[in-house]
């Protein structure tokens, strides 16, 4: 960047933090891109012109209501719900729910802006949206659950629609609060139509859905290693999490001759020098699905395991690191230690769980750092594939689907290769800056076309 091109950035930065009273995570989602954008659109009139990247900044709307629904004991609880439409200039809005107590406005709007790039990245005609609510699962009975989603639907009903936008899960919304919500909205609108994706195969859903984000990832990284004459072979991996992205990473890690030794949850990680296996995945899966229970219960069942309370795992030593769990996870200390211990690629399953610190940590080391928003695109590929079925009322079937998938995270990765070279080093990839800028410039393109509306 210039010396006044960094001003223009500096006074653009300043702009969203006046724009965005306390919504650190929104200014720090936005802080990322537009660092890659601006040096990208330097001589690009047009983008100047038109404000496209103060425009994409800014919601198209943020719709924020109550959610009132009683608790097994009658006493009615007051919840928020939110549904933050980005940017829906290459399609219907898209992006998931989160039901968890640390979703704020600010969590919701970087993940419906950072929703926007990925949806470009996939090559699918999809915009950018994310929603949910400060309601805690955890703990709560399927009763609960269910008074929630149909209370949270019977709101959100009015904002979504298939061809308007289509929610799908995140973090606390997994196929048993998709089929409530599925419910509610059907039942209101006596419509039966792909407003949600995720749904289970019995109305509508898609097989590899619940799969394709944590397979997708480790597509991703198989795509960087191979670029760089290596494998996923052979390698350790330390992954976090024990969600829906985590697990199916370890298992793709798994089929592709890789030792997973961690997985976390926020009671901290375990840590299994043994690797975890088919038959530990399987009895992790179990443990979560079925019961709901915490990952330190592992080492009861696994005794050569360790558990470390209230830790992320990023001082295991690693040749992989796949943070699966959420935002933030990794910060420049944690990232300098992966670095030390000869990590040599990391690939981002869950949004943003790198902070800037680290990301520029990882940058400067010149290891193989895929953000979010191309490594974990696969699982809302999948979406955009369910969308396509719903509407064509047809069912693909697995054998498509995972060569689609196959295709598509191939796909990302090219065109983070095209966008990310690194001038004055030959051969190198920023994947960062690939997958901002490939992001952009349809969306942009597009917004260009509709003039200023
Ligand atoms: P799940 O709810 O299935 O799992 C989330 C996992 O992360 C759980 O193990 C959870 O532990 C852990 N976790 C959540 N919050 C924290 C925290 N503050 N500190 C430590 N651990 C935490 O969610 P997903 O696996 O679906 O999502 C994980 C990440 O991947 C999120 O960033 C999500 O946005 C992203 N993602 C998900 C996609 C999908 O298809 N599901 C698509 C693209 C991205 P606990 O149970 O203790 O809360």
């Amino acid at each position: 960047m210039s010396v006044s091109d960094h001003v223009d950035f500096e006074r653009f930065i300043e702009g969203v933090h006046k724009r965005n009273p306390g919504q650190p995570e929104f200014v720090q989602a936005v802080s990322e891109v537009a660092e890659d954008v601006f040096d990208y659109i330097r001589d690009k009139v047009e983008y100047h012109e038109y404000q496209i990247l103060r425009r994409i900044a800014e919601p198209d709307r943020v719709v924020s209501f109550r959610v009132c629904w009683e608790d097994d004991n009658r006493n009615i609880r007051v919840q928020r719900g939110w549904r933050v439409q980005n940017n829906n200039a290459i399609g219907p809005y898209k992006g998931g729910l989160r039901f968890h107590p640390s979703v704020t406005e600010s969590v919701l709007k970087f993940l419906a802006f950072e929703q926007t790039f990925k949806n470009s990245l996939t090559g699918l005609p999809m915009g950018g949206a994310k929603g949910g609510s400060n309601f805690n699962p955890q703990g709560k009975s399927d009763h609960e659950v269910m008074r929630f989603c149909q209370s949270f639907m019977t709101e959100l009903y009015r904002h979504v629609g298939a061809d308007i936008d289509v929610p799908a899960g995140d973090i606390g919304v997994g196929p048993r609060e998709i089929g409530y919500m599925f419910g509610q909205y059907k039942r209101i609108t006596n419509q039966f139509t792909g407003v949600l994706t995720g749904k289970a195969l019995e109305f509508g859903g898609s097989l590899i859905r619940l799969e394709a984000t944590g397979y997708g990832t480790v597509y991703f990284l198989q795509n960087m290693l191979a670029r760089a004459d290596d494998s996923v072979e052979g390698k350790t991996c330390v992954v976090s999490g024990s969600g829906n992205v985590a697990l199916h990473a370890v298992e793709k890690l798994l089929d592709l001759g890789a030792t997973t030794v961690t997985l976390s949850d926020s009671g901290g990680f375990v840590h299994d020098p043994d690797g975890i296996d088919a038959e530990k995945l399987a009895w992790v899966k179990q443990l979560k699905a079925e019961r709901r229970g915490r990952i330190a219960e592992y080492v009861e069942r696994f005794p050569r395991a360790e558990f470390h309370a209230d830790r992320g795992p990023w001082a295991v030593p690693c040749d992989v690191a796949l943070p699966c769990a959420t935002q933030n996870e990794i910060d420049g200390d944690d990232a300098r230690r992966l670095v030390a211990n000869g990590c040599i690629a990391v690939a981002e399953g869950a949004n943003m769980p790198t902070d800037l610190d680290g990301v520029h940590v990882f940058k400067d080391a010149k290891i193989l750092f895929a953000p979010g928003k191309a490594a974990n695109a696969g699982g809302v590929a999948v979406s955009g594939l369910e969308m396509s079925q719903n509407s064509a009322r047809v069912s693909w079937n697995e054998a498509e689907l995972q060569q689609h998938l196959v295709e598509i995270m191939h796909g990302i990765h090219e065109r983070c290769v095209e966008h990310g070279a690194v001038p004055g080093e030959p051969g190198r990839i920023d994947y960062v800056r690939g997958a901002n800028i490939a992001g952009f410039v349809k969306v942009a393109d597009a917004m260009l076309a509709f003039g200023v509306v």
